[in-house]
């Protein structure tokens, strides 16, 4: 009890001094109408995908909706998997599809997908119109009888599994479809269930509710996002109980340790509490209300820091373990789908609000290496992954057409479905370049049309076409992996050469007519230790992780990789070949490695020291709140810090240099002082130049990573 009181005075004592105001994003996403995928491996997923939201019969997913509301089945078969009408997790899937469909249509401007998800959203109308004939609250729409969710308060009878996860998923399609489709029955539905959960939940205390989420039945206080879904509803109605829904939803087992940035995740089941996450970012987005911010920031940096896998998964078993415990975890239950799914979504959104480069950074590692690797590419419909495994020896394994069903296959149908919605980002009159994926982007409000063609990460140049006229200044993602430098054209004109990774350079532009950007990323070999064996490490080229291909073979243990013989083979594909244990490997990108076993994981051995990333800078990542570092640079004879925001008193400092290799060169003290933005740190003379340095910053019990080139 005491720590639910805690958390709810920290609120209360914060938000007397924020503005209520709906927060403002600096960043905004393109409607996904605006941005079409060229020809790549991200089409040809998104095209297997809709294939399969046309195919799947309708009338078969609603067979448990509307036997459950006493309406005719219509002669429809039932599906199997968790779909199958006694599992306890059917009615999931319904709201991806609605998703799916929404997302498709927008993609893809064909008005089946439309006419699907607006025929789907009727009869689920009808389902719900129904609730009150069946003896149930109004608004209630599920595939359960809603007894079910009285025994789940209750904390009685036979564990239901997870009604309210199933219920946010339909939900927050029926949102999707009002905000992408403008279908204003499913505005009507999706108010119907928020006025719904305000009513059933309201009556109860927070410290009831507290209990609901920590100790029903083993995981049925996986809610989904419904506290998002609310805040979502709330962003469109402005109806005062639909945001004080989404604060029904407050976890304190989560949220105060967040809150306090302690890293508390251990033993906590990871699918259940990243929408939770995502749910607390989008309150803080309707509020102001800058704990929930916090909580959001702090939990992301604790899961990218300490708890992701090198293909930017997460969780063994469905569940976080402790930190940095990775080389240790590894398993055939590795890296659930979903998690990624979610963190992604949370991924983007607190860059919305803070543009720093290491947010998609994360994007790319893990939309390649968890989402884009999750769709088999040899089934017609692309079906998912749930875990992918990352033992060694391990193979995935996915769903199928009508007898799976599985979370993992449910969130697929929305990933495959929306490869374009963080290509490219706008502020103000400013392009952001954030991912290097074939397509085309019509920003309708300039009236310009910027085209991106490359063959990466089969090749280092990208090609960005530009059709349209006026002022657009373009802000380029240099990507953390970069250990090269990189070389920008525009119009053909090379620009000074960018020799600082993980950054976003600016170029400002008026464009007459057409024009081009030019960019040349050279691709380099890599290798992560793991955190808790140093010994284990993953090898990737860029931002691909490498996988060994072991065929039918399943390895008993982490096969030894002779690290210096890692050779790229001239092919039109990336591919490498490399002793291991000790015969040649073949290694190929882990998004396509599927139908053999595999090792993402290895025993490393002669590691050039050039190419060793110390364990601790996994992807540049970052754990300050506010202030916010904004800028570290390398002068002639020392590094300068600049932060926006800035501090109430003199803050005490300290700046590590290490060699990639590991070996610290330098500890330096400095100061920032109260209310000002840049301290600098005196460098030793025995800096090389054109090498680079792993510089590490740490003030406030924060630290702060990042790569730099000496000139
Ligand atoms: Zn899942």
């Amino acid at each position: 009890m005491k720590k639910f009181a805690a958390f709810a005075i920290v609120i209360t004592a914060c938000c007397s001094i924020i503005s209520a105001q709906t927060q403002a994003r600096i960043v905004f996403p393109f409607p996904l109408s605006q941005v079409t995928l060229l020809a790549s491996p991200f089409k040809d997923a998104m095209d297997r995908t809709c294939s399969y939201l046309l195919w799947l019969d309708k009338n078969r997913m609603l067979y448990t909706f509307r036997a459950n509301y006493g309406l005719s089945t219509q002669g429809a078969t039932t599906v199997g998997g968790w779909e199958a009408p006694a599992h306890g997790l059917r009615g999931h899937t319904m709201g991806h599809i609605l998703t799916g469909l929404a997302q498709a249509y927008l993609l893809t401007g064909d008005n089946r997908y439309k006419a699907k998800a607006d025929s789907i959203v009727t009869e689920l109308r009808t389902c719900q119109n129904a609730a009150t004939s069946r003896g149930w609250n109004t608004g209630y729409l599920s595939a359960w009888t809603e007894p079910k969710v009285d025994s789940l308060l209750a904390g009685t009878g036979l564990c239901p599994w997870a009604p309210l996860y199933c219920m946010h998923k339909t939900f927050a399609g029926m949102l999707d479809c009002y905000n992408l489709l403008g279908n204003s029955t499913a505005l009507t539905v999706a108010t119907a269930m928020g006025n719904w959960i305000y009513t059933r939940l309201s009556p109860y205390s927070q410290a009831q509710r507290e209990a609901f989420w920590n100790n029903m039945c083993w995981n049925a206080g996986e809610y989904g996002g419904f506290n998002e879904a609310c805040a979502n509803l709330y962003a469109i109605t402005g109806t005062t109980n639909h945001i004080n829904a989404a604060k029904l939803f407050d976890h304190s087992r989560l949220f105060t340790p967040c809150l306090n940035n302690q890293d508390q995740l251990s033993g906590l089941h990871a699918n259940t509490q990243v929408p939770k996450i995502v749910g607390s970012l989008r309150i803080f987005e309707n509020t102001g209300e800058i704990n929930y911010y916090t909580i959001a920031n702090n939990f992301w940096n604790q899961v990218i820091t300490a708890h992701t896998y090198v293909n930017g998964g997460n969780s063994i078993g469905e569940y976080f373990r402790a930190p940095n415990a990775i080389a240790g975890q590894l398993g055939d239950n590795t890296c659930e789908t979903c998690n990624i799914y979610n963190m992604l979504k949370l991924t983007r959104l607190l860059f919305f609000h803070d543009p720093q480069p290491k947010y998609m950074d994360y994007f790319e590692r893990a939309l390649y290496n968890q989402i884009l690797a999750s769709q088999n590419p040899s089934a017609p419909h692309g079906h998912s992954t749930y875990f992918q495994p990352l033992r060694a020896g391990g193979i995935k394994t996915y769903g199928s057409d009508v007898d799976s069903f599985r979370c993992c296959d449910g969130t697929a149908l929305e990933n495959h479905t929306k490869y374009t919605e963080s290509i490219y980002f706008y502020s103000g009159d400013t392009l952001y370049v954030n991912l290097f994926i074939p397509s085309q982007l019509t920003w309708t409000a300039k009236s310009i049309t910027v085209r991106m063609e490359t063959r990466y990460p089969n090749s280092d140049s990208v090609r960005l076409t530009i059709t349209g006229s006026g002022y657009m200044p373009v802000k380029i993602r240099v990507p953390y992996w970069l250990r090269r430098t990189m070389e920008v054209r525009i119009n053909g004109s090379l620009q000074p050469r960018i020799n600082t990774s993980g950054t976003y350079v600016k170029y400002n532009t008026t464009w007459s007519g057409s024009g081009t950007i030019e960019l040349l990323m050279p691709q380099s070999l890599r290798f992560e230790r793991t955190p808790d064996n140093t010994n284990v490490g993953g090898t990737l080229f860029g931002t691909q992780l490498l996988t060994g291909r072991y065929g039918t073979n399943n390895l008993s243990s982490l096969p030894t990789l002779n690290a210096s013989t890692v050779t790229k083979v001239v092919d039109t594909q990336l591919s490498f070949t490399a002793t291991a244990n000790p015969t040649t490997t073949g290694l190929i990108p882990y998004y396509r490695m599927h139908g053999e076993r595999y090792s993402v994981y290895w025993t490393l051995t002669n590691v050039p020291s050039d190419t060793f990333i110390t364990a601790t800078v996994p992807i540049s990542a970052v754990s300050l709140s506010v202030p916010q570092v904004s800028e570290v640079k390398f002068l002639k004879s020392k590094i300068r810090l600049t932060v926006t925001g800035g501090f109430f008193k003199n803050q005490p400092m300290e700046m590590q240099l290490f060699s990639l290799n590991g070996v610290r060169i330098a500890q330096v003290k400095g100061l920032l002082r109260a209310g000002e933005q840049q301290a600098s740190f005196i460098l030793p003379k025995t800096l090389v130049s054109k090498k680079v340095y792993v510089c590490s910053i740490t003030f406030s019990n924060q630290a702060f990573r990042r790569l730099l080139l000496y000139k």
